[in-house]
């Protein structure tokens, strides 16, 4: 959970007070691709689930923070992993001087109090713990908390979204096809280069010329995605690069640090985008 926000809940938000901590009071910058900012309000609307789908550093999280800011709702962001359990999301009985004392999760709280809850990386989840979204996720919208003999009837805000890669898709590390399909999904990549330009320009302070040299530099990277990388230079990435030039350091140094050692050990491959850092830049 974020740390709690030292800024007062909007005057009127009144039993949503407990949700003060989640709310995005700061509009985030979000530079829109193509439809998706009108597909998701409508989606939202009808309060339709949402599948953000793409690769690691492409803009999902920052999206997701956008639309919750400009819908108005808090947002409850769950990192997840595979040793996630149930009750990490749903809540569990708590120990303190009084006896127990139950704690909602970031899923319960979300769906009690009406939040947007982002759970980032489902498929690192274990689908014992995914199938708990299920009959919040249909036209139930209900959330039985087995432990507590409780069943929260999902707030009318509340909605859930969850990303997901398919580069890192396998076997072993899937969504279920029951769980995909109560999703509405939306597609997210690297955006086109004079955009990406844009985003790295404005998130790190860089230039714009050095912007579209980091751009090409990924570029390059990407191609290479299958051929001996697992995944490309991420626009994340291209702004940590641009936000160290900014910041004086050497760019070469830079464009090695914040892109090249980070997704590849290979001497050849390292090799290969350093010539190509070295050509670019
Ligand atoms: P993801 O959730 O897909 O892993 P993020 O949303 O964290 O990626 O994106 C990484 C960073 O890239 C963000 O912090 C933001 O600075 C930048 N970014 C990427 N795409 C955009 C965009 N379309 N508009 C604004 N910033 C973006």
């Amino acid at each position: 959970a974020p740390a709690p926000s030292s800024a007062p809940a909007p005057a009127g938000t009144g039993s949503n007070d407990i949700l003060a901590a989640y709310r995005i009071n700061e509009q985030p910058y979000y530079r829109s691709v193509a439809d998706e900012v009108e597909l998701y309000e409508a989606a939202y609307l009808v309060r339709m689930p949402m599948m953000l789908k793409g690769p690691t550093g492409c803009g999902k999280t920052r999206f997701v923070e956008h639309m919750a800011w400009k819908l108005g709702k808090p947002l409850i962001t769950v990192a997840c992993n595979e040793d996630m359990t149930a009750s990490d999301l749903v809540g569990r009985f708590l120990l303190d001087a009084n006896g127990t004392r139950w704690q909602d999760g970031p899923l319960a709280l979300a769906a009690r109090h009406g939040a947007i809850c982002y759970l980032d990386e489902i498929v690192e989840a274990r689908q014992d713990t995914t199938v708990v979204i299920h009959p919040l996720t249909d036209a139930r919208r209900i959330l039985p908390l087995d432990k507590k003999g409780e069943v929260i009837h999902a707030h009318p805000d509340f909605q859930v979204v969850i990303s997901y890669n398919p580069g890192y898709q396998s076997l072993m590390k899937d969504l279920k096809q029951s769980t995909k399909q109560r999703f509405g999904g939306l597609d997210f990549n690297y955006p086109e280069h004079e955009v990406e330009a844009e985003i790295v320009e404005h998130e790190s302070g860089i230039g714009r010329d050095i912007a579209k040299k980091l751009v090409q530099i990924a570029e390059r990277a990407r191609n290479l995605k299958g051929h001996g990388l697992d995944e490309g230079i991420s626009t994340r990435m291209l702004i940590y690069a641009a936000s160290l030039i900014q910041r004086g350091v050497d760019p070469l140094a830079a464009c090695r640090v914040a892109l090249v050692r980070p997704i590849t050990d290979d001497p050849d491959m390292r090799d290969a985008l350093d010539s190509a850092v070295t050509t670019y830049l």
